[in-house]
């Protein structure tokens, strides 16, 4: 017996769809989704004790690899003396404190316990601080599950091909302004119709919620001037690429520096940890010193922030994030040499630790250009990879992560599975 699909159905009968965030369904790919019991390093373990190789790394935290022995360890003594206060402790200090010293915008800093409170609250802070109501996003770009956010989004919205949320008032959505990514021109005609009016833009400075999508430098420098010009609060939504795509997050890998900056997934080691962070003056403006009200009762959790402080503590190693790096563009690198040699259309690309598979003969630059790929053969691929024991996100509109665990060894394992998958296509 499968216990995969045994669970599933089991599962669809008193949770709706049988998961807890929609893209754990496999609705895009199709298929059973995977139980999972057990981790170590790189590598999964399911229901049915098969073994993968996971490019997925819960969507980004496990940057270290799964179970990585330090961080249990510390996991476990701080579990030991309470699971919670709802009452400050020494650690969130710390980790307030390596926060503003590693991400180069942020002054202060507030934590939650998820990517959602995360950019819901920054943008009722830039708001408050601008007495403004209207917000920008882009085409694509997935900012957490918030109603204001659930306006052309990506991730599982896009997944279902649901551009929007059903349950989002008409009057909510309508202060979302949407963009195209990487249309500078489509920027600076908004900015001159309605700048003044902008309380905030809120943008992934990489994109990885509509595959892996690219910034094009002078596209960030733009945004950064509007911003500036209209007195506009610039948020760098980095929950995924803070801490992944270098130490100091895409701001410091693409050198423009926001206003605000959202972070979560790698500062909660696979523990639920959220934060919102930026400049003082701006941050002051939150409760209890000014008159934008946010809260939260596990804030700070003592368990979350121990994971989490003591991931950041290992990924500032020398040289973490070049190998990291290295070890992504080797796989990157060695599928697309196999797909060019074996004559398919497929491209791959990388951002540090993040990356993007492309069934497209060219790297995708806008949410228009992903929507172009061809999704067919990616769920093919997808399938595949996923029976020689290789689990890449269950969408073409995921971005893939490698772990500081994955050793050459994998991702020759990997190069060889995908030399069967793309012959099989
Ligand atoms: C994952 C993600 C979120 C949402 O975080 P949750 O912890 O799932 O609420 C927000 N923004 C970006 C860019 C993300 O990748």
């Amino acid at each position: 017996m499968d216990k995969n699909k045994q669970l599933f159905q089991q599962s669809q009968l008193i949770i709706p769809g049988g998961v807890n965030s929609p893209v754990r369904a496999f609705g895009s790919v199709g298929g059973t989704p995977i139980f999972f019991k057990r981790a170590k390093g790189s590598r999964l373990w399911d229901e049915n004790d098969k073994e993968y190789i996971d490019y997925i790394n819960s969507w980004g935290p496990m940057i270290l690899g799964h179970a990585h022995p330090e961080v249990i360890k510390v996991v476990q003594e701080v579990a030991e003396s309470s699971l919670s206060f709802g009452a400050p402790t020494e650690r969130e200090l710390i980790m307030a404190e390596t926060i503003v010293r590693l991400v180069p915008s942020i002054e202060q800093v507030r934590l939650v316990s998820s990517g959602t409170e995360a950019t819901m609250s920054a943008i009722r802070v830039a708001r408050g601080y601008t007495s403004r109501d209207k917000i920008v996003k882009f085409e694509g770009c997935y900012h957490g599950h918030a109603d204001a956010l659930l306006v052309k989004a990506g991730s599982g919205a896009l997944t279902f091909g649901q551009p929007s949320s059903a349950g989002v008032p008409h009057d909510v959505a309508k202060d979302t302004l949407t963009l195209p990514y990487n249309n500078t021109q489509a920027l600076k005609d908004l900015f001159d119709r309605l700048g003044d009016e902008i309380a905030c833009v809120i943008i992934e400075p990489v994109v990885g919620n509509m595959n892996l999508i690219v910034p094009e430098q002078e596209f960030l420098e733009t945004l950064r001037q509007l911003c500036t010009h209209h007195g506009a609060v610039l948020i760098f939504d980095e929950v995924m690429t803070g801490f992944r795509v270098a130490l100091g997050g895409a701001q410091e890998l693409f050198n423009v520096l926001p206003d605000m900056t959202t972070l979560g997934k790698v500062i909660g080691g696979g523990l639920p940890v959220g934060a919102f962070g930026g400049k003082k003056e701006i941050m002051s403006q939150l409760a209890p010193l000014g008159p934008v009200y946010q809260a939260g009762t596990l804030s700070g959790n003592p368990v979350a922030v121990a994971a989490g402080l003591k991931t950041l503590e290992l990924i500032q190693q020398e040289n973490f994030h070049v190998q990291l790096a290295d070890m992504t563009n080797k796989l990157v690198t060695g599928l697309t040499q196999i797909a060019r040699e074996q004559g398919k259309e497929f491209t791959a690309r990388n951002v540090g630790g993040m990356f993007g598979l492309y069934f497209s003969a060219t790297a995708p630059n806008s949410f228009d250009e992903v929507m172009a790929s061809d999704r067919e053969s990616f769920n093919k691929f997808f399938h595949l990879m996923l029976e020689q024991g290789i689990y890449f996100g269950p969408s073409a509109f995921e971005a893939g992560f490698v772990s500081a665990a994955h050793t050459e060894h994998d991702i020759q394992q990997t190069l060889n599975a995908a030399q069967v998958a793309f012959e099989a296509l």
